[in-house]
């Protein structure tokens, strides 16, 4: 895997050190609110299971799965719900896991959705940012790290559905995906 990729962003160390310091600030921030938190399948399960060990509050876990229509509609924002939530979120406070912020489509269709089963609060968590690349106003509440306009793999994020197994975030050379 490893000689699929320009370089490596981030380390085991970086991700566990950023990831902990988010799940403290969350659980100072959502104290006695027994928040609900939302994994975006399937890129942000690695994420997801390091973030909810850092929090030392009762909250409860739920499962989202979504994707874009495709490449040529992607501009359009066309997103299509694969697994809705088991639960309700009325009156919950809601924070949504996710991967990466790119475009920014992903996630307004998703608060869209959300915001109209009457959350008591909605937040956003996003490991990466790209802020460089968003098309729609949106931004991300809590984020991990900011990136430039690389494209990232490992740590959940996947190219064809492979890298999601590696323990780093790294930039994919681009004779891989060209
Ligand atoms: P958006 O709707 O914000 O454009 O896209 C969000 C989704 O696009 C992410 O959840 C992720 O699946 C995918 N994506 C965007 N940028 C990258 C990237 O650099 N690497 C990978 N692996 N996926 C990306």
């Amino acid at each position: 895997m490893y000689n699929q990729l320009e370089r490596i962003l981030f380390s085991k160390e970086q991700l566990e050190k950023r990831v902990k310091e988010l799940g403290a600030t969350l659980s100072n921030d959502y104290k006695d609110k027994n928040p609900l938190l939302i994994c975006i399948l399937k890129g942000s399960t690695l994420f997801y299971a390091d973030l909810v060990r850092a929090m030392d509050i009762h909250l409860n876990f739920d499962f989202m799965a979504v994707s874009s229509y495709g490449a040529e509609t992607r501009s359009s924002g066309e997103v299509k719900m694969i697994k809705d939530l088991d639960c309700s979120i009325a009156d919950r406070h809601v924070i949504i896991v996710e991967d990466i912020v790119d475009t920014g489509f992903t996630l307004k269709y998703l608060t869209k959705l959300l915001c109209a089963r009457k959350p008591a609060s909605l937040k956003i968590c996003t490991l990466l940012n790209k802020p460089s690349r968003r098309e729609v106003d949106l931004t991300p509440d809590y984020v991990g790290f900011e990136v430039g306009n690389h494209f990232v793999v490992g740590y959940g994020l996947d190219y064809d559905e492979k890298f999601r197994n590696l323990p780093e975030i790294g930039v994919l050379k681009e004779e891989v995906y060209k």
